[in-house]
């Protein structure tokens, strides 16, 4: 299943840079994944729910467990071919807003990239 394995990817990818964050702040671990900002390409097919539900099974056990998603589309940048605007589509409507030309170009759009995550330190909520 397509959003399967991007969650895998993308939870694999979360856990390496809490790890990576620890190995360099030894004095304030990171103990969670509270949550995680995704950007989720124009052109990408992924569903964000059945995605969330995939990540949520396999965080399970994980400091990713429970973790809050949050996923916004990301606009696509193009190039029209007839005047050469340069523009970002946030809409899959492949139209010129400079001059209406259909006759555009664009590279990307498939991709879900992790954009930031925020994680709860293990012992800063003790007082
Ligand atoms: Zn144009």
């Amino acid at each position: 299943m397509h959003e399967a394995s991007l969650a895998q990817g993308l939870l694999r990818v979360a856990l390496e840079s809490v790890s990576a964050y620890n190995r360099e702040h030894p004095e304030a671990l990171a103990g969670r994944i509270t949550s995680l900002k995704l950007g989720l390409g124009l052109l990408s097919c992924v569903e964000a729910t059945t995605f969330s539900g995939c990540f949520e099974l396999l965080a399970e056990g994980t400091p990713a467990e429970g973790a809050r998603l949050d996923i916004e589309r990301e606009p696509l940048p193009c190039v029209c071919g007839t005047c050469n605007t340069h523009f970002e589509l946030v809409q899959r409507k492949f139209v010129c807003p400079n001059c209406g030309s259909q006759d555009i170009s664009f590279t990307g759009g498939h991709g879900l990239t992790l954009l930031g995550l925020e994680v709860e330190n293990t012992n800063s909520s003790n007082t």
